[in-house]
């Protein structure tokens, strides 16, 4: 197994790529946004029902919005990483900045 880190401008990935096998890998990343009552990535509105305070609907839509961009961005990198291609280089983490701000400027 190969574990790359990604750390630049903020942004915060650790890929493991398996090298036996299929070539596959997961990732992890802190570029999802979370659920402001739990913490947790994948809690939409569900844990509310528990808090006196609900999330304004339009804000959790926009979050779930760009964490499914998000879940894109991070799919692209992934294959590219099993593909081989060095997602390390300086230039390329520029473009993937430019990616991720962009995510966030288009709700
Ligand atoms: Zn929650």
């Amino acid at each position: 197994m190969k574990e790359i880190h990604l750390k630049e401008f903020g942004i915060d990935i650790t890929l493991n790529l398996y090298t036996l096998g299929n070539g596959s890998g997961d990732i992890i990343s802190n570029l999802k946004d979370r659920c402001p009552y739990c913490g947790e990535v994948d809690c939409y509105i569900s844990c509310s029902i528990h808090n006196e305070e609900f999330e304004d609907e339009d804000e959790m839509l926009s979050r779930r919005d760009y964490n499914s961009a998000i879940d894109g961005i991070e799919s692209l990198v992934l294959a590219q990483a099993v593909a081989g291609i060095d997602v390390e280089d300086e230039k390329y983490l520029t473009a993937l900045h430019t990616a991720i701000d962009a995510c966030g400027n288009n709700p």
